[in-house]
């Protein structure tokens, strides 16, 4: 004699919220999903099924209280074996039913495995979050390139179980609500509904024994030190893209990226603009007057030198070629831009001071139209 009631442990009046919390409780308990090896299991799943796909149904129920279990028979399954479901679908419709199917509520995973959550996107396989980091390095580490290192703490694949998320292979279980298709078909109404499978997630595959290192999950955290290669030129505020450096994906999922964001120090003397680099260079008087050889510093090579015309006034700028910066992307240099500042000289010697007054002489000598209507006017304030 069938006693639905019993099947689920509650009573004759018990209300449809404490029916329905029964078989929750006694669906995920028998699930063959969860009990791989206990073929007893798959009956007992029919028996509290069917008994909760009566006892949930009001019209049923009322039928059930008054004339018993074969009077509620029917459908599909209708007569056959008792008191059962007769087949395995009709079971997990109603299992899924119960847990609200893939239209929400209660999680099916977070019955199965205590609550442990798989991700709030649920599917598995995901890809690993991208990463960022920031490095400095200073003006010639960027003219020259250079190997830094970066420390950060990614997922890695789980040392325990080499990122299967299980305790070994057989432990993963082509998931039996969906056959392995990761999708169910419900029907509502006149439409059948194609979603994600609830048990699985849409993978297919349950794991019966989840990793005890990693929860399932197959990865963990790790500190990692990385290396992080800076080709010659980067410049202030480039990107470098370390691609699979990020986080490893969950459940055999792709790696995340890691991008790394390249500060360049400012330099002392040089002053870089895009591949070109600007340099003071300051002449004496003289020098600027007479013209002179001058050996200047360049970022690459060390020091280059320059011949500096005769009359050369404060603000010219001479333009070295390819002595500037490698290009990032095609390594050819751009160039030194030198850029003349004339210095007045300060703390003369009286042999100096004795000197620029013959200079002085002799300019104002100069039968110079310029010269004499500029000093003119220069006397006015005299
Ligand atoms: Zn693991
Ligand atoms: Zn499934």
């Amino acid at each position: 004699m069938t006693d639905y009631y019993k099947t689920l442990g509650v009573g004759k009046d018990a209300s449809a919220e404490e029916i329905k919390k029964a078989y929750r409780k006694l669906a995920v308990k028998y699930h063959p999903d969860k009990n791989p090896d206990d073929p007893s299991s798959e009956g007992k799943f029919k028996e509290v099924s069917e008994a909760y796909d009566v006892l949930s149904d009001a019209q049923k129920r009322s039928t059930y209280d008054r004339f018993g279990a074969e009077a509620v028979k029917g459908g599909a399954g209708g007569g056959m074996g008792g008191a059962q479901f007769s087949s395995m679908e009709d079971a997990l419709r109603t299992f899924m039913g119960a847990f609200g199917g893939a239209s929400g509520g209660e999680s099916i995973f977070d019955s199965f495995f205590g609550g442990f959550d798989r991700g709030s996107q649920g599917s598995e396989g995901r890809p690993g979050a991208s990463k960022k980091a920031s490095l400095t390095i200073t003006f010639e580490e960027a003219v020259k390139g250079v190997e830094k290192e970066i420390s950060i703490t990614n997922y890695v694949p789980c040392s325990s179980c080499k990122g299967i998320g299980a305790e070994s292979r057989s432990d993963i279980k082509t998931c039996v609500t969906c056959r392995g298709q990761g999708q169910v078909h419900q029907t509502r109404g006149f439409f059948n509904m194609a979603t994600s499978c609830p048990s699985c997630h849409g993978a297919g595959q349950i794991i019966t024994k989840p990793c005890k290192s990693c929860h399932g999950t197959g990865r963990s955290k790790k500190k990692e030190t990385i290396k992080v290669p800076i080709p010659a030129g980067i410049d202030n505020g480039m990107r470098i893209k370390l691609a699979g450096k990020g986080d490893a994906g969950e459940m055999g999922g792709p790696s995340g990226h890691l991008f790394v964001y390249v500060t360049v120090q400012p330099h002392a003397i040089f002053e870089r603009e895009g591949d070109d680099v600007y340099i003071n260079l300051p002449l004496s008087f003289s020098e600027a007057a007479l013209g002179a050889k001058k050996e200047i510093p360049t970022p690459l090579n060390g020091s280059y030198k320059i011949a500096i015309p005769s009359g050369t006034q404060t603000g010219k700028v001479f333009r070295v070629r390819a002595q500037g910066v490698p290009n990032v992307h095609h390594r050819s240099p751009g160039d030194l831009m030198v850029q003349i500042h004339v210095e007045t000289p300060v703390s003369l010697s009286e042999k100096q001071k004795m000197l620029l007054r013959e200079l002085q002489e002799l300019e104002t000598s100069k039968n110079s139209p310029k010269n004499r209507s500029f000093l003119e006017k220069m006397k006015l304030f005299f």
